[in-house]
């Protein structure tokens, strides 16, 4: 069993072949003296196509019988399962995944006019403790695995299938519960996978990893795979982005913008996006939107500014529409492109930073603590 498996399965014996990207299947194989095209058989089974319906016999039917009798003792498919899906009133899902220890992460699915967006979840919880967001809130529980990672897009494409729709997933934003950039041991082999021709074959361009900062695992990133970067910026200055988002007291702006720059210093037509939510009173004065334009001062980007959703118990209330609009022309003055996100799924906390599941988590977050320690404050022991 690979030590990336599942923490779910790990009283079985068996290896869950949605852990593995190409890669790590063809030495699964290599280690049983295979030969690499029978893991691609595997894989394309897998992946391809709805991916046999998870049925393992199916899966393997390109292999010799001896080889098959064999995997089938060896391997399994074991894919998250799906508890809810709850629709919201602008077209929005939000699906809501069991991981065990009666914990739910979720996924949300955001059609538009060109395309199907799936926002996935990284982790059970989040240790980075935003100030502002929801899931910071509830602290952390456990990363994710690449198969649960790479469940998401699967069930949720098989639900559109069942909904009618002739078209599936055509984007994917790692926006979802937890930092992504903390769980790159899993996350990196799902984008391989996502982006993977011989699995989901989504453009590599319409593949986004959201990041808060996670300065080291960026570079890892960029060396990886070639998927779009979104930075959730927030603040313009270390002052207001340590109050506001612990992790920068850990990575601050300057480290940031060299990790950001660095992303795209090799790839001509790409650039960064900056997110930045707009909190009233906080972030959102004329002398933020000039700090911002320094700030940003030579970074091929985008700025996306987002209203901030609101849930019960935040202590930050949106800026209002016009002076998010002032702010943004404020920026388009200076020449960084922005644009304002519009807030899909509010009516079923599916928006930004609204995402919860359902979450026993083990470790309080960064607040207060980044920059003395790599891991979070212990609440109390594991379920
Ligand atoms: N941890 C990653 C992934 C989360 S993405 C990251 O920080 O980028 C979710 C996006 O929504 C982030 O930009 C996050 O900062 C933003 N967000 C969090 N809480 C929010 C809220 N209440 N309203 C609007 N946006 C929020």
């Amino acid at each position: 069993m690979l030590a990336s498996d599942s923490v779910r399965n790990a009283s079985s014996e068996r290896f869950n072949l949605l852990n593995a990207d190409r890669v790590s299947l063809e030495k699964l194989f290599s280690a049983q003296g295979e030969k690499p095209f029978r893991a691609r058989q595997v894989f394309s089974r897998l992946h391809k196509n709805g991916g046999c319906n998870n049925e393992l016999a199916a899966c393997l039917q390109d292999l010799p019988a001896a080889t098959r009798a064999r995997f089938s003792e060896l391997v399994h498919i074991d894919e998250l399962p799906l508890a809810t899906v709850i629709p919201a009133s602008d077209g929005v899902y939000k699906l809501l995944f069991s991981v065990g220890a009666g914990q739910q992460i979720e996924a949300v699915i955001i059609p538009e006019a060109q395309r199907i967006t799936l926002c996935i979840s990284s982790q059970v919880g989040c240790a980075l403790a935003c100030k502002f967001c929801l899931t910071g809130k509830q602290g952390f529980a456990r990363n994710l695995t690449t198969a649960e990672i790479v469940a998401q897009l699967r069930v949720a494409n098989r639900f559109l299938q069942s909904q009618g729709s002739t078209s599936g997933i055509s984007n994917i934003v790692m926006m979802g519960m937890g930092e992504p950039l903390l769980n790159a041991d899993a996350v990196l082999p799902a984008l391989r996978l996502f982006t993977d021709t011989a699995a989901y074959a989504l453009t590599p361009r319409r593949v986004t990893v959201s990041t808060a900062g996670v300065v080291p695992a960026m570079a890892r990133l960029a060396a990886d795979v070639p998927v779009s970067l979104a930075v959730s910026l927030h603040a313009p200055t270390n002052a207001l982005r340590d109050e506001i988002m612990p992790v920068n007291r850990k990575y601050p702006l300057a480290s940031l913008m060299t990790a950001c720059q660095q992303h795209i210093i090799n790839r001509p037509r790409a650039y960064v996006t900056f997110e930045y939510v707009m909190l009233d009173g906080v972030n959102d004065s004329p002398a933020c939107a000039r700090d911002l334009v320094r700030l940003l001062h030579g970074i091929r980007c985008k700025v996306n500014l987002i209203p901030f959703n609101p849930f019960s118990g935040a202590s930050y209330q949106c800026s209002s529409p016009a002076t998010i609009q002032e702010f943004r022309s404020r920026l388009l003055q200076s020449g960084v492109m922005t644009t304002i996100r519009k807030t899909r799924g509010d009516d079923i906390l599916a928006a930004c930073g609204q995402l919860a599941g359902d979450v026993h988590a083990r470790t309080m977050g960064l607040a207060g603590r980044a920059g003395q320690s790599e891991s979070p404050i212990v609440r109390h022991s594991p379920q």
